[in-house]
């Protein structure tokens, strides 16, 4: 039995995620025309959140990049799960980035707002329309040429399955695959039926995942205490522990690598030009706190290389 309160609070996690990322775009941390287009403006978030939310969004732009260019944009497809308000399909397609197929997928209440944010919006319309097919509506998916909305619960693997193949997804393509902030709310069973699903359907596969880590110490059991108290249940904290955790989970499921990095390894590892304008954006008076977020979160890969190799075990920030 999944208790109904901690779903609704796990979903209402996707309307904090997105006013953060619309607080630092409007910031000017980085650019996102279309984030304005699903979510009201809230309060002004801390500067080290949306430093925070900056270095998480470049390092999966990053490795997501570094992918494509391995495998060909055109010939790739990206799944992304409780993929949310995530504007990447528009951003991609704003740049000249066409990719094979593009698949979003979040419980059926979150994918009905996201539906109902695009059909009423002519920008964000235009760009998943084609010349070659119509956009097809229902309330909760939707189906365009090359880009798809589904809702479904990601513990129910038989009903992800099956919402894939409506999105027509091609096995056989290299895929990147994201969850950000996501399976820290998923039971580690489920993750675990998911991922190896996954790698037994892939051939070539590069999965990003961000989420918490080091949940063991003090800060990061008031980090879980306040997700709680909001009323989440926090089912796969498991993977959270560490970092071997997190690379553990992609090992025991199939995947033929892992890789971690702390987001303090992922802020040192970004250009130094980057971090100076960031820097110059908002003033940090506390230092301390935005070092203590850094180490509670992280990113962590699993890939799979079984087609024609791409030496994926190289890509890094
Ligand atoms: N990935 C987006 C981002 O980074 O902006 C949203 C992150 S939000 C913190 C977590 C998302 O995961 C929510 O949209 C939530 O509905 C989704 N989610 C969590 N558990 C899920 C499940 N079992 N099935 C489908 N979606 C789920």
């Amino acid at each position: 039995m999944h208790c109904l309160a901690g779903d609704d609070a796990v979903r209402a996690t996707n309307d904090d995620a997105s006013e953060c990322k619309r607080c630092a775009v409007n910031l000017g941390y980085w650019q996102d025309k279309f984030i304005n287009f699903f979510i009201k403006a809230g309060e002004r978030k801390a500067p080290e959140i949306n430093r925070g939310y900056y270095a998480r969004c470049t390092a999966v732009s990053l490795l997501m990049e570094k992918f494509l260019l391995k495998a060909g944009a055109e010939q790739c497809q990206i799944l992304n799960f409780g993929a949310g308000f995530d504007t990447l399909y528009w951003r991609l397609k704003s740049n000249g980035h066409i990719v094979k197929n593009f698949i979003e997928l979040d419980f059926p209440n979150v994918t009905a707002k996201k539906c109902y944010a695009i059909k009423r919006n002519k920008t964000l319309l235009e760009q998943i329309h084609s010349e070659d097919g119509e956009v097809k509506f229902s309330p909760t998916d939707l189906h365009a040429a090359n880009y798809h909305l589904v809702g479904v619960d990601l513990r129910q693997l038989s009903e992800v399955q099956k919402k894939l193949a409506d999105s027509e997804i091609d096995w056989n393509a290299p895929t990147l695959l994201l969850a950000e902030c996501v399976l820290v709310y998923v039971e580690p069973e489920h993750i675990r039926s998911l991922l190896s699903f996954l790698s037994s359907k892939l051939p070539t596969a590069y999965f990003i995942n961000y989420e918490q880590v080091n949940m063991e110490d003090r800060f990061g059991q008031i980090m879980l205490s306040n997700l709680r108290a909001r009323g989440c249940s926090l089912a796969g904290v498991e993977a959270c522990r560490d970092l071997a955790s997190q690379q553990q989970r992609f090992l025991d499921t199939g995947w033929d690598g892992s890789k971690t990095w702390t987001m303090e390894e992922v802020w040192n590892a970004l250009p130094r030009e980057d971090r100076n304008r960031i820097e110059k954006i908002e003033f940090l008076d506390e230092n301390e706190l935005l070092q203590q977020l850094f180490h509670h979160y992280c990113i962590s890969v699993g890939w799979k290389d079984q087609g024609p190799r791409l030496s994926l075990s190289e890509l890094h920030l």
